[in-house]
């Protein structure tokens, strides 16, 4: 995709089934799901047992001045006992994915996280000889400070193996939220599901988009945005980020490239009659 002169491209690293969604949000009752599941089977849910099902893809961002990679998804031999499929995986094929786009890891410039969940990160280290090692030589990983500080109070498997090792490589720069790297990428507070979220802002001349990482887990929290799940930390906190963020971005021109939505994962969020029949946002997916 393009976006002005920005090239945009997903790189998918795994997709799979979750817990039911009447399990991770506890306002989706089967009633309260049923006016959508036409709109989310069998994409967002698998039909009949309601399972959700969450691709984790980076965004490869191409500017005039920089290749950048937004969240390195779930990585390579990686400890993640509460989910079985990212536990320890050995599948490569993302990094395959990025050769078919073209680049090899030291050509990457820069490596923004919208926060430090296990799936947004893994990517960032690779194990060589032993250790965890920086996957991308060249990069400089840009983390929001108050992330980087609550994910290292925490000191739990993702910050060991995927945050650390950058920092101690003296490639990690710890950035306020608002940071801006220039005119064409710059970051936005968008706390609640973690401490330090922030979304990624991109423009090239009239055009918008934004990733909105883990502010939005499933489709249906547009006609929904008080549905939190239950892996945000700030679950009222999250409700007021998600809300105000699809209110300045509906009707508008903005992309919304989403962490975890179906593919194609992007799209736009319009006001009108949403996919239940009541008023409320709607995402329509495509550029
Ligand atoms: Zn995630």
């Amino acid at each position: 995709m393009w976006l002005g002169q920005i090239q945009i491209q997903t790189l998918l690293d795994t997709s799979g089934l979750h817990a039911p969604i009447h399990e991770v949000f506890l306002e989706a009752t089967r009633e309260a799901i049923a006016p959508y599941r036409h709109w989310l089977e069998p994409d967002a849910i698998e039909p009949g047992t309601q399972r959700m099902i969450l691709p984790v893809q980076a965004y490869l961002v191409r500017t005039r001045h920089h290749r950048i990679l937004i969240d390195t998804c779930v990585g390579c031999g990686k400890l993640n006992p509460d989910t079985p499929d990212w536990h320890l995986r050995q599948d490569r094929s993302w990094l395959v994915r990025l050769a078919e786009a073209g680049l090899s890891p030291a050509d990457i410039d820069y490596v923004f996280c919208t926060h430090l969940h296990s799936d947004h990160c893994g990517w960032n280290t690779e194990l060589r000889d032993g250790r965890w090692v920086p996957t991308f030589p060249n990069a400089r990983y840009i983390f929001s400070r108050q992330e980087y500080e609550a994910t290292a109070q925490r000191n739990g498997d993702p910050f060991r193996q995927s945050v650390l090792p950058v920092l101690e490589a003296g490639q990690a720069q710890l950035v306020e939220l608002d940071y801006a790297l220039d005119d064409e990428v710059w970051l936005e507070p968008a706390v609640g599901h973690t401490e330090g979220h922030v979304v990624v802002n991109l423009k090239s001349g009239q055009r918008r988009a934004a990733m909105c990482g883990d502010m939005m887990h499933s489709p249906v929290q547009c006609p929904h945005p008080e549905w939190s799940p239950i892996w945000d930390r700030d679950q009222e906190q999250a409700r007021r980020t998600r809300r105000s963020f699809l209110e300045r971005h509906c009707d508008t021109d903005t992309i919304v490239l989403t962490a975890h939505f179906p593919p194609p994962s992007f799209g736009r969020i319009v006001h009108g009659a949403s996919h239940g029949g009541g008023p409320g946002f709607m995402f329509v997916y495509g550029a």
